[in-house]
């Protein structure tokens, strides 16, 4: 059977339903098609599910450090991995429910569930369905990656889509990837109870940030009992009675960790594999990511990428950024592009790390002269007030043009905090004009132009 549409959304997961809200806004007939999940993975599977563990996590912490606040608890901090998950589960499931109804009932909208496939340039197909249109926008997003790594088949790992499922504590968790992902799941799991190991290939923890942020990451997770295992570099798997043995094959330690579960958090891939892409001609790289340009158009005209599959963005953010792009661009006559965006993004440890444009090193490598500003959250009084004063912060700027570079907030309400440096990046304003504003006190943001006051030449 042949539909035509105006146009066709593939996915409803960040992109997908605020585009399809503007397209029939503007008077289009659309068609939004989902294999699974309304919502995606940020909704179902990643930052929804994740953050709400995260705020369970934190709450036993919290409870197990009560008594330096002067609280009593008359009993042991027990978790109830059945409530925390049903929690988790809720959130999502509500989320979930929401994006639903709305794009159930949006005028113009005809919601197809299926797995789409492109037939040609200007069609997909779903089942036994043809539908035909003008304009695709291609918004799948990406799984867990799990590489061929040695032994890999023979064991059950876990990824981060599996994880959620579990309904009670692992005696001993291995993450194996030692990035954003792996080390929310290790410290929360290390919270609710579990041995905790982190393998990572790598020399060090995060391996994309500063060094001094990588280095104080690990002390946070190490302080709390979690192993962290780095220059792995030869990580494989057997089953073992206990559950799966690791070979990390490290500089030093133990040549084999035996958890009772391992989880993969080894990077993404993006979910172009199933798509018959070359049917309409859409050009991927090497890596699957479907190939755009800064305005997020795709090789083929009237077809456009948005969100993870496009490999310009692995953020909830930068995927919702991406609809705003395109929308802007088509129906606002608006020329916008990527390229604009500034980086930021944060990792939701306890405390989160916040983060803006460059690292230190890439500011120095930029061949500019670099200013630096770092202060440690124990000089913060909201920090101290709140008993968490773990981490720093630190701003990179350009002695010429006085604009911040980058940022990175380590501690408490890092992630909230970031947002100053961000929305400074954003409008291009020099830091000088920070310096007169008036914070609110006691706040973690207060201390921001201080920091920018500190800020000192730094050779490379
Ligand atoms: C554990 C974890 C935690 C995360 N935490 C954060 C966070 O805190 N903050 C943040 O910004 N980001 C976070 N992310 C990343 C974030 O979830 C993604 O960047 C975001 O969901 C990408 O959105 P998207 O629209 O590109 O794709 P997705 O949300 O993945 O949506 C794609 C949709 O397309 C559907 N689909 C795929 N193929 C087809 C097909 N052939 N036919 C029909 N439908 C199809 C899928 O079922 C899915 O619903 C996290 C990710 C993970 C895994």
């Amino acid at each position: 059977m042949n539909q035509f549409f105006d146009a066709i959304v593939i996915g409803a997961g960040q992109a997908g339903p605020p585009l399809a809200g503007r397209l029939t806004a503007a008077g289009m007939k659309v068609a939004l098609i989902e294999r699974k999940l309304f919502g995606g993975t940020c909704v179902n599977t990643g930052c929804m599910p994740t953050k709400t563990l995260v705020a369970s996590a934190y709450a036993a912490h919290l409870a197990r450090r009560s008594t330096e606040y002067g609280i009593a608890i008359d009993s042991s901090v027990k978790v109830d991995m059945n409530r925390v998950k049903a929690r988790a589960d809720n959130v999502s499931a509500n989320a979930r429910t929401n994006i639903e109804t709305w794009l159930r009932g949006m005028d113009g909208l005809t919601v197809i569930e299926g797995h789409a496939r492109f037939k040609g340039p200007d069609v997909v197909q779903v089942g036994e369905s043809l539908l035909k249109a003008p304009r695709i926008f291609i918004n799948v997003g990406g799984r867990a990656s799990v590489p061929d790594m040695p032994g890999v088949g023979t064991v059950d790992y876990l990824t981060n889509t599996s994880i959620l499922k579990l309904d009670s504590t692992p005696r001993h968790l291995v993450v194996v990837g030692g990035s954003y992902i792996g080390l929310e799941f290790a410290q929360m799991y290390r919270r609710f109870g579990a041995e905790v190991t982190v393998v990572e290939m790598a020399p060090r923890l995060i391996a994309r940030e500063d060094e001094d942020v990588s280095e104080a990451v690990r002390e946070i997770l190490t302080n709390e009992g979690i192993t962290v295992r780095t220059s792995a570099t030869c990580i494989g798997f057997t089953p073992h009675a206990d559950g799966v043995a690791a070979s990390v094959d490290c500089t030093s330690g133990a040549p084999v960790v035996v958890g009772s579960h391992v989880l993969l958090a080894v990077g993404r891939r993006p979910n172009t594999d199933d798509l018959d892409l070359d049917k309409a001609g859409i050009a991927v790289n090497a890596r699957g990511y479907i190939e755009v340009d800064d305005m997020l158009t795709t090789n083929v005209p009237g077809i456009w990428a948005l969100g993870d599959c496009n490999g310009r963005g692995a953020f909830t953010h930068t995927a919702y950024n991406d609809y705003e792009i395109v929308a802007a661009n088509l129906l606002d006559g608006a020329s916008r592009r990527v390229s604009e965006r500034v980086p930021g993004y944060a990792l939701y440890i306890d405390p989160p790390l916040g983060r803006a444009g460059m690292t230190e090193t890439e500011a120095l490598k930029s061949s500019r002269k670099v200013l630096v500003s770092k202060r440690p959250m124990s000089r913060v009084g909201r920090a101290i007030e709140r008993g968490e004063t773990k981490g720093f912060i630190k701003i990179v700027a350009d002695a010429d043009t006085k604009q911040i570079l980058g940022a990175a907030v380590l501690g408490v309400t890092g992630d909230e905090v970031i947002h100053g440096i961000l929305n400074m990046m954003n409008v291009g304003a020099a830091y000088p004009t920070l310096q007169w504003a008036v914070p609110i006190h006691p706040t973690v943001s207060e201390l921001i132009p201080t920091v920018l006051g500190e800020l000192k030449p730094l050779s490379a």
